[in-house]
């Protein structure tokens, strides 16, 4: 009864009629899911999959507690912001009880890009500074303000980033500018945070102010980068003495994915300024918040500007909100990914003496990469062994997805209802895959997919670029010297092996 159109009709549909930017996951032959329960999804065939990826329908897909949350609210009332109503109310208390002193005010929005347009505009308006400082590999969003600060889906010659914009190197202590093969971690944490500090330097020293430092606080889009001990700490003390306020995007990994702490930042011992909230928050709904400081909203308020967001925060969302704050809270979801993620990550170094191609495996809670290399020593990413092998998992029904700048770190980031069970079924599965893979990645198995040649394994990215050029907005000013139009952007086309 769920489908009403054979595969290859919803396929060719799509294809007429929905632009061609957006891709699918397996290109070649994409899945078509007609239902989803729990961690599990079904094709049309009744075939199930085992989903280690979304970690949107964070409290399980179709959770029933969810759906009768947002079906009693449909069928009572929905409005807008401009009314009162009790759970808008209430939701805003129960979300920002979970932060730590001062963040206790809140802004509704529908998708995680919108939250990361308004953390900006509120630093901004705060600090009075255009001056962004992100990460290599950062992504935080589609929207035009948000792609200026996302290096992910700029690469080199593709898109260029305003001159305000500066891009510090990704804490990546495995595969970055300097690595735990040369540095213990505090060490680490140190020069990366000198990074950030060089650029405040050069900021206040040219006579300017930092405005923002954005980051998640575990970087997803990376490749499941841990940041060493106290990197977020000395950064945001940097970014805090330029003058600039310091945004977490907690948008993947949030609400208690990392398991010990509702929020990543938590585990670097920082108290950020500005929090973005999305995906898990509606648990599928469209649904994002912004988390700030009274300080911070009263700067905002004073510009005299009025925000209003017609859906953000109407009553179903926020029913929908607060049903999925009492999953993870009353099944203790946050302590169970703690569990479930230790349990998945020694399972996984477990397999690493038998598996040189498991060059590392990392993670907190249920946020876990395995990065697979050719070579251990020289940590050679092996990515065409990794497209086969996610290949493959999905032929056994297990879909996992690919990220990082050479596309081989194998990510974890499932439904917090993953058991202990599918961690075993996993770990079966890749001591009978790798083996295999490798046979089959030495006879070339398959060609790279063009667009993705520049950012492979073969060709190593240069991961310092500083990006120049083109504003997408109009900044202010005394910015505009020596800037142009961008031409365009192309995302990153990676033939649907990622999911951001
Ligand atoms: N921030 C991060 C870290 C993300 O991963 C994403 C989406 N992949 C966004 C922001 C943007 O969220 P949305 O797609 O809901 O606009």
């Amino acid at each position: 009864a769920a489908e009403q159109l054979s595969k290859s009709d919803t396929l060719g549909l799509r294809k007429k009629h929905l632009g061609p930017s957006c891709s699918l996951f397996f290109e070649k032959d994409p899945l078509k899911i007609v239902r989803a329960e729990g961690q599990y999804m079904y094709d049309e065939d009744g075939r199930q999959y085992l989903d280690c990826i979304n970690n949107v329908c964070h409290v399980g897909h179709c959770n029933k507690r969810v759906v009768e949350a947002a079906c009693q609210q449909l069928s009572t009332l929905n409005t807008n912001s401009r009314f009162l109503y009790d759970n808008l109310s209430l939701y805003a208390r129960k979300l920002c009880s979970l932060f730590p002193d001062p963040l206790s005010v809140v802004f509704f929005t529908n998708s995680g890009s919108e939250a990361t347009d308004l953390a900006l505009r509120l630093a901004r308006a705060h600090t009075d500074s255009f001056i962004t400082i992100t990460l290599e590999h950062a992504y935080h969003g589609h929207v035009t303000s948000a792609m200026e600060v996302s290096p992910y889906k700029c690469p080199e010659g593709k898109m260029t980033l305003p001159p305000y914009v500066h891009v510090a190197p990704c804490p990546d202590s495995y595969r970055g500018k300097h690595r735990d093969a040369d540095h213990g971690p505090e060490e680490l944490g140190r020069l990366y945070a000198k990074e950030v500090k060089d650029i405040c330097e050069k900021v206040t020293k040219g006579g300017d102010r930092v405005g923002a430092f954005i980051a998640e606080s575990m970087q997803s889009c990376g490749g499941q980068i841990i940041f060493p001990p106290d990197y977020l700490r000395r950064t945001y003390e940097c970014v805090r003495e330029a003058g600039g306020v310091c945004i977490a995007d907690e948008v993947q990994i949030g609400f208690g994915r990392v398991g010990t702490h509702w929020w990543a930042f938590e585990t670097q011992g920082v108290v950020p300024d500005i929090v973005t909230l999305g995906k898990p928050i509606g648990n599928g709904h469209p649904l994002s918040a912004v988390v700030t400081t009274p300080e911070i909203a009263k700067s905002f308020h004073s510009t005299g500007i009025e925000f209003f967001s017609t859906f953000g925060g109407n009553p179903v969302s926020c029913a929908i909100g607060m049903a999925v704050i009492k999953e993870v809270e009353d099944r203790d979801l946050k302590t169970h990914a703690k569990e479930v993620g230790d349990y998945l990550v020694s399972s996984l170094r477990s397999l690493m003496p038998r598996f040189p191609m498991i060059g590392d495996v990392r993670g907190i809670g249920l946020f876990v990469g395995i990065d697979l290399v050719r070579d251990r020593e020289l940590r050679t990413p092996a990515t065409e062994e990794a497209r086969r092998l996610l290949f493959r998992l999905r032929q056994e029904g297990v879909i996992l997805s690919l990220d990082g700048p050479y596309d081989n770190v194998l990510k974890f980031k499932p439904p917090m209802t993953f058991s202990k069970a599918n961690v075993d079924r996993i770990v079966l599965l890749l001591q009978r895959l790798i083996p295999e893979i490798k046979e089959d990645a030495t006879a070339g198995f398959q060609k790279k997919p063009e667009a993705c040649n520049a950012l492979t394994a073969d060709k190593p990215v240069s991961r310092n670029a500083r990006i120049c050029v083109a504003p997408l907005i109009q900044p202010p000013g005394d910015l505009l010297c020596g800037m142009r139009r961008a031409q365009g952007c192309q995302s990153r086309m990676k033939s649907g092996y990622i999911a951001s």
